[in-house]
């Protein structure tokens, strides 16, 4: 599914700054991973580039055989929209809109009509325990319900992968069980996830720790 050899990325400036060395990875279909190591040690570089966020230096990257590289940015754009699904720690909901709103907006960016949007958002709040959340604004929903709204989000396109930035960060120990256990359910359902994140404990709750230090897998 994902496979990168050799990567390096800086980020220019007087001193350029040499984030990735020599990366080598492969992340298979169905796999639930944990990107673990201390701040700046280049995580969410890395999970960039894995979106399609981001360039590298040099290397490869191939997702689902497709060489990731030189991309326009319409392209790049493309096979974003049609293969990942994004989860942040901030949620990145959008608080004038309501739950069902929030999860359907990837729709309305493909031109699928309203009744259809609704009724595939409504499925996805639902398989989130949200259904009886769905006209709540973001800002009548905890941090576990927020995030729950946003897995709906991510998983609305049928992406086949799922990058989370530090997924449970704004979240307190219990809600951030619960949020791992959707996370492992949907992997349960043969969903591939990449999570990065700080906690022992959540890392402990994927299937295979990847560290990382100083830009290096170790
Ligand atoms: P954290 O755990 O704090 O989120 P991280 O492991 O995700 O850290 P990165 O965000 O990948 O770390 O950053 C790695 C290094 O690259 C840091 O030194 C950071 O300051 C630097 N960096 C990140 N983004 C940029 C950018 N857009 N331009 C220049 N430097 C950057
Ligand atoms: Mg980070």
């Amino acid at each position: 599914m994902i496979s990168l050899k050799d990567i390096n990325k800086s980020y220019p400036g007087v001193v350029p700054l040499h984030v990735l060395k020599d990366i080598n990875l492969t992340i298979d279909k169905g796999e639930l991973v944990s990107i673990m190591g201390a701040s700046g040690s280049g995580k969410s570089t890395l999970l960039n580039i894995l979106g399609i966020l981001d360039n590298y230096d040099s290397g490869e990257y191939y997702l689902d055989g497709v060489l990731i590289k030189n991309l326009s940015e319409n392209k790049a754009a493309d096979l974003r929209n049609y293969m990942i699904g994004f989860v942040f720690q901030s949620f990145n909901l959008i608080s004038y809109k309501n739950a069902l709103e929030n999860v359907a907006l990837p729709l309305f960016y493909r031109g699928v009509s309203r009744r259809q949007r609704n009724k595939l958002a409504m499925e996805q709040l639902e398989r989130m325990g949200m259904g009886d959340r769905a006209t709540h604004l973001p800002s009548e929903l905890s941090g576990g319900q927020k995030q729950r709204v946003a897995i709906a989000r991510a998983l609305i396109t049928n992406p086949s992968i799922i990058l989370a930035d530090e997924p449970t960060g704004a979240l307190d120990s219990k809600t951030s069980k619960e949020v791992m256990q959707v996370f492992r359910d949907l992997n349960a359902d043969g969903m591939t996830i990449v999570i990065v994140t700080h906690d022992p404990g959540v890392g402990e709750q994927t299937n295979r720790i990847i560290r990382i230090a100083d830009g290096r897998i170790i």
